[in-house]
């Protein structure tokens, strides 16, 4: 577990509901990468960071992606993109974690990125199915994550995409370069 410093701070960032999301993305990543073989120690870590700066007001988001020169093509598209890049370049300063397999998982974890890692899958498939999770075809998802790390993440990015689709949004272009990956990992 990391250590209950670093659990209240993050805790401190967001309301009641996002923590129990986010205790769940832990367990859930634990169980992952046990079943895939990833390391166990940077999954949990990972989970427990990637919803810092859900919360934060977009404007503060923004500022954060701009300073660090990390904004890229982020801003032309849905601010709910935002909080995994921008978390991963404030938390070193906020929180002291500086591991880049981790910042990446954290980055990563809503658009997914052309080649995943272990790791970068493991936060993006907990995130989808944990515990608390609930939305059409989220078990199917959680029993193809039983045996396949790729196939559930296609099923959760076609969830993703199927929804945006439907909703009439723009879907970002890292998106559905990751899902097509997917397709060959
Ligand atoms: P959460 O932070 O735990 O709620 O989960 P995510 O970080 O995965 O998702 C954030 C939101 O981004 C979801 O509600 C998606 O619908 C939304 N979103 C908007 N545009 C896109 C897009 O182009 N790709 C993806 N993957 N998500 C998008
Ligand atoms: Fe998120
Ligand atoms: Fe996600
Ligand atoms: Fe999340």
């Amino acid at each position: 577990m990391p250590n209950d410093q670093l659990m209240e701070q993050v805790k401190s960032q967001m309301p009641a509901k996002r923590w129990s999301h986010t205790l769940g993305v832990m367990e859930s990543a634990c169980i992952l990468a046990e079943r895939f073989g990833a390391d166990r120690e940077k999954a949990e870590l990972a989970a427990l960071l990637h919803d810092y700066c859900k919360y934060w007001p977009v404007n503060k988001q923004k500022q954060a992606l701009l300073d660090h020169d990390a904004a890229g093509d982020l801003l032309d598209y849905e601010a709910a993109l935002w909080h995994g890049p921008a978390a991963a370049v404030v938390l070193p300063a906020e929180t002291g974690v500086t591991d880049a397999e981790v910042l990446d998982a954290v980055r990563w974890h809503t658009s997914g990125r052309e080649q995943m890692t272990l790791l970068d899958k493991i936060v993006c498939l907990a995130d989808y199915i944990e515990p608390n999770r609930d939305f059409p075809g989220v078990n199917k998802i959680r029993q193809l994550a039983e045996h396949s790390l790729e196939k559930a993440l296609v099923a959760g990015f076609d969830s993703t995409i199927s929804f945006l689709l439907e909703k009439g949004q723009p879907i970002y272009p890292l998106t559905v370069l990751s899902r097509n990956a997917l397709l060959h990992d």
